[in-house]
């Protein structure tokens, strides 16, 4: 058992002094103001704190990364010096992932989640989809990448969901070329054979995209994803080309296949979810699909602003990921959310620093079925990160939800380790 003094700690919506949290087993058992602690020791008032090690800043719960592709942090810095679109990136993209073999891709993992760790993530959903060797035959162990993925995971002391994505075609009825066929397993049936031979619990399914599955192979994967219970992500609406073909070949917005195949629920989450319809919105909320939102990587890829406050407002929970790792900062994340709202519409107060909190914890790891983690509460996992109060960004601001969220960085985090201080009597 240990005990934690917390200068200022995030509780739920509000931000209290002097908490003080007991640890059991990497599990919160006791949270109380110190005023409390102070009623259940007799005699001597100070003696619990006393006896704590004292955190000074605020800390508040881990956070969720929620979609994040390892390997794409190759290309930070490397695709900003010429002119180009999406697909121009997509194919520098598919360059990195040629040349990745399970060693060398653990190698580059472990650093990227090590980047995650230090800038206060503490669980991370690895959307993953290269599988195979460079000409498309299994590994030996046909999960050789994947767990290469869990290796580094826990390496750099984070917590994964793996998302095992099914991606089975170029486009609407083109088949795998070059490096996509390191993606494919043929058919979902396959794609769920190889998944469940994982046998371990960290894995989640996703579908790549209604681009990469086709429709008569979307509920095998969902189906695998329900009977197992395990989260099921998949990218959606990211580009209004995706858009466009998915109406030309279905009829159908890709929200609405989703819809018809039985792909949505509380269990999915839709990443991205940029370019949606009104009744593309109400199918998300009414089937309490999450919403995943990467505005970093949107941005950087000029795909569009997602309606996120729209989606929350008819059901869909936010949550927020680095993508392509062009930055890893979850607290940038939480900003841009509300920032790019404001550019759009030249008005503020779309989204309050609370709420946005909220995606980056509590709803994150939900999405990610970890729902025993995100609040400081008794029960909870203890993954606790302080940001410091007394860097150049957050000196002077108060140790307040909005500090967390329109001032501080992931640069502010404490390092692990470093956060507490012995305090003598
Ligand atoms: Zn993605």
């Amino acid at each position: 058992m240990s005990e934690v003094l917390l200068e200022h700690a995030l509780l739920g919506d509000r931000v209290e002094s002097d908490v003080l949290v007991t640890v059991e087993d990497g599990v919160i058992t006791e949270v109380s103001g110190l005023a409390g602690a102070r009623t259940s020791t007799t005699g001597d008032p100070d003696g619990r704190a006393a006896s704590s090690e004292t955190v000074r800043g605020l800390t508040l719960p881990g956070l969720a990364n929620c979609h994040s592709h390892a390997f794409h942090r190759a290309l930070r810095g490397r695709t900003q010096g010429e002119r180009g679109s999406f697909w121009t990136w997509r194919d520098q993209m598919y360059r990195v992932a040629e040349e990745l073999t399970p060693d060398s891709y653990f190698a580059l993992a472990t650093e990227v989640y090590r980047e995650m760790r230090a800038t206060g993530i503490t669980a991370v959903g690895e959307f993953h989809y290269l599988h195979h060797q460079p000409d498309g035959t299994p590994y030996d162990d046909p999960n050789e990448m994947g767990r290469a993925l869990l290796a580094a995971a826990d390496e750099a002391g984070i917590r994964i969901r793996l998302l095992d994505a099914c991606y089975l075609a170029a486009g609407f009825g083109l088949d795998p070329e070059g490096v996509q066929r390191r993606f494919t397993d043929g058919d979902a049936e396959r794609w769920a054979a190889r998944v469940e031979a994982f046998g371990d619990e960290r894995v989640g399914a996703a579908i790549h995209s209604v681009r990469a599955v086709p429709r008569d192979q979307l509920a095998t994967v969902a189906a695998w994803a329900r009977s197992r219970q395990v989260p099921l992500h998949v990218h959606l609406s990211e580009q209004v080309a995706e858009n466009d073909a998915c109406e030309d070949v279905h009829g159908l917005t890709p929200t609405e296949l989703l819809a018809e195949e039985g792909v949505l629920g509380p269990l999915t989450t839709a990443v991205h979810a940029t370019h949606l319809t009104e009744s593309d919105v109400r199918l998300l909320g009414d089937s309490g699909t999450f919403a995943c939102l990467c505005p970093t990587t949107e941005r950087d890829l000029a795909d569009g602003i997602g309606p996120s406050r729209f989606l929350y407002d008819a059901g869909s929970r936010l949550t927020l990921g680095s993508d392509s790792q062009a930055v890893i900062d979850l607290f940038e994340e939480m900003r841009a959310v509300e920032m790019h709202e404001r550019l759009a519409t030249q008005q503020r107060g779309h989204w309050t620093a609370v709420e946005l909190l909220r995606a980056a914890t509590v709803d994150g790891h939900a999405s990610l079925g970890f729902t025993d983690a995100g609040r400081i509460e008794v029960g909870q996992r203890a993954d606790l990160v302080t940001v410091d109060l007394d860097t150049w960004r957050t000196r002077g601001t108060g140790a307040t939800a909005e500090t967390l969220v329109f001032a501080a960085t992931g640069a502010d985090v404490i390092p692990a380790g470093l956060e507490t201080t012995a305090e003598t009597a």
